[in-house]
């Protein structure tokens, strides 16, 4: 069924076993302050290529310390020690290739603009001085032609350190999202007036001639691969172009983008892993749920129609379905996945066998990857907290099987009863609904989360399979459970809205709502709805209302929607940018002080009329059924909303450990 995906292909010199590789992602953990791979880092890699991972490709490494030095370890760096990047490396890829995989370096020319102040520990530089990307107090020093020329050599030497330590290639980082090889392409951030800058082809000459003289330094047989952004989506300075938009691209539009291609392809670059974005315009580079599956496609197809070398597509291809349509259509001649080999390293071996539904799907929150690396954190993934810890974190048997009860199938109950089962404890789940899945039932109804959607009904298969006992319609209290007199108890009892004293407003008034009646639709809305409450769940919910033709608006107390919360930057960019787009009128800094037949009264004497107003501000834990027993029994564990109401990672993560060493 999935017979393209599992094909042979070539890049370059080196054969590929199948059509899957994983892209790169930033390596926050798993380095080593020399500039090696961690045992972890080792495990990590290792444990995609045992799942049938065709190409690895890893996340990028510095070359150099000298022009744009880094804090350590953030990255990997073959240059800094190179015995040390020797040996740790060398261990991991004859592993790898023990599986038939292959592995790919990918090597950066460096950050430039995008570089974060706290990553760098000089001044970022640029092709031309330009405000840095993160502190606009900050502006970039333009790199002399002696230093571009240093990078270039240096990056030379690496790769041969590269295919000295048993990689099978590199891949280049990268003519795509921004970084310093791409401001070196692109008019907008170089002026320069030497080799480097100036006509298109003296733009191009970095690019280029670190391609040729990598090929001199490590053999033309090394294969050399390029992360490629055809397009920029850059409206102007931090503003995306949302995918449906029209304007003008101030970075790189598809037609520049497929000149580049060409001249990078008569360079010499064996293969393009092609994607599109740039840092202001992070959501399409890191697309978060409200991107669409496939999303870079129409770009990968134009890429493929221009050259002849194999084109890597990448993101959100990890429906198996999306990413085998996209080469039999020609599309694209491989995938590159990324988060969903975080969120699932058996993604290949499953789909290989036939098993997808088995897949636990990325849900694009970015809450363990990509927010982690950005802060030097470990990388790991939201529903699967042993990625990034895959030896020291991974599930073992319990040596004494006990009988464990769960109150509470939300998705905190859901994952302590799974994991329990997994190390052969005998599981009974009770749930005070009809159905498992908490607050991500009705979070899930919009259109942008069916990975959400896709997580639940993964959870119940799951539970299915292991055979853990699954009560509905039981809402247990403290002397039920003592009856049953577990050996271990989980208390997953959730959270609950919470509502604030605003005079007029009656939860009984037929136009109120809760965000679960507003998502589920148990009441209907009206046209002009109005939203309390400008935290994410506040705002997600305006832009699916948008989306469905309501005119909603949000009221926040607070001076700027989702100020609390600590989205990731993608997915909040991308949020907020839609609300404007689908034209939700938000009030903030803004108080509601009452509620008439009219609509809401906001301080100041402001007054919005509305047809339904919905309740969006904020959760508290329940938990008293725990405050009853805590004292009551030996072993009770309070996890997920019911310990602190955060976010899915939140719940998994508190159920996670705790279940693994019941
Ligand atoms: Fe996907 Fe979220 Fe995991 Fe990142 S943290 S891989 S976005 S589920």
């Amino acid at each position: 069924m999935y017979e393209a995906l599992f094909q042979p292909m070539r890049i370059g010199s080196v054969e590929l076993k199948n059509r899957i590789s994983m892209a790169p992602m930033g390596l926050s953990g798993l380095v080593t302050s020399e500039g090696g791979f961690t045992p972890r880092g080792v495990e990590y890699f290792v444990e995609r290529a045992r799942n049938d991972v065709g190409l690895l490709i890893t996340g990028c490494a510095k070359v150099e310390q000298l022009v744009e030095p880094f804090v350590m370890p953030s990255q990997p760096d073959p240059m800094f020690n190179q015995a040390h990047f020797i040996q740790t490396a060398i261990e991991m890829n004859e592993r790898i290739h023990a599986y038939g995989s292959r592995i790919f370096l990918q090597m950066t020319f460096g950050f430039g603009r995008v570089v974060h102040p706290k990553t760098a520990t000089s001044q970022p530089v640029s092709p031309s001085p330009v405000r840095n990307f993160w502190d606009d107090s900050i502006t970039c020093r333009e790199l002399t032609t002696e230093e571009v020329d240093y990078l270039i050599e240096q990056f030379a030497r690496a790769a041969l350190v590269a295919r000295e330590s048993g990689f099978d290639g590199i891949e280049v980082h990268a003519v795509h999202e921004g970084y310093l090889l791409d401001q070196f392409t692109m008019e907008l951030f170089n002026q320069r007036t030497d080799k480097y800058g100036g006509s298109f082809e003296n733009r191009m000459r970095a690019p280029v001639d670190l391609l040729k003289r990598t090929k001199e330094v490590a053999g033309a047989d090394f294969p050399v691969m390029v992360r490629f952004g055809l397009k920029s989506y850059m409206k102007a300075f931090h503003q995306g172009i949302l995918p449906g938009e029209e304007a003008v691209d101030i970075g790189r539009d598809v037609p520049e983008g497929i000149e580049i291609a060409r001249v990078l392809e008569d360079a010499g670059y064996d293969a393009f892993n092609a994607d599109g974005g740039v840092y202001d315009s992070w959501y399409w580079a890191h697309p978060p749920m409200y991107m669409h599956e496939g999303c870079y496609l129409h770009l990968t197809e134009v890429l493929k129609k221009v050259v002849k070398v194999p084109v890597i597509a990448a993101g959100k291809l990890g429906d198996p379905a999306v990413a085998e349509r996209a080469i039999v259509e020609g599309r694209a001649d491989g995938v590159s996945l990324g988060r969903p080999l975080l969120s699932d390293p058996e993604w290949a071996r499953k789909v290989r066998t036939g098993r997808v539904e088995k897949i636990r799907p990325c849900i694009g929150c970015h809450e363990a990857c990509l927010k982690r690396i950005a802060r030097c954190k470990p990388l790991s993934c939201a529903v699967n907290p042993a990625a990034g810890r895959e030896r020291e974190y991974a599930l073992e048997r319990a040596q004494v099987p006990v009988s464990v009860h769960i109150v509470g199938g939300g998705i905190a109950g859901m994952e302590a009863a799974r994991v329990c089962a997994l190390r052969g404890h005998e599981v009974s789940l009770y749930e005070g609904s009809d159905a498992l899945g908490g607050h991500v039932i009705e979070g899930s109804r919009p259109d942008f989360k069916i990975d959400d959607r896709r997580l639940l009904d993964w959870y119940r298969r799951e539970l299915d399979v292991l055979g853990v006992g699954v009560t509905l319609n039981r809402t247990m209290n403290a002397e039920d459970i003592m009856m049953l007199a577990p050996q271990a108890l989980f208390v997953a009892t959730g959270s609950k809205p919470v509502f604030p004293p605003i005079p007029g407003l009656n939860l009984d008034d037929p136009r109120v709502a809760t965000t679960r009646q507003a998502l589920m639709g148990e009441k209907p809305l009206g046209d002009r709805v109005a939203i309390i409450g400008g935290g994410l769940v506040g705002c997600e919910l305006a832009l699916w209302l948008a989306q469905k033709g309501h005119r909603p608006s949000i009221v926040e107390r607070l001076d700027e929607l989702m100020m609390l919360g600590d989205t990731a930057y993608p997915n909040k960019m991308m949020l907020l940018e839609l609300l404007v787009f689908h034209k939700v009128a938000t009030f903030t800094g803004a108080s509601v002080v009452g509620v008439d037949e009219t609509g809401l009264k906001l301080g100041g004497g402001k007054e919005i009329p509305v047809d339904s107003i919905v309740l969006a501000t904020g959760y508290r834990a329940e938990n008293s059924l725990y405050r009853e027993l805590a004292p009551r029994l030996p072993a009770v564990h309070l996890i997920g909303d019911a310990l602190n109401p955060e976010n899915i990672k939140h719940a998994i993560w508190s159920a996670y450990e705790v279940a693994r060493m019941v």
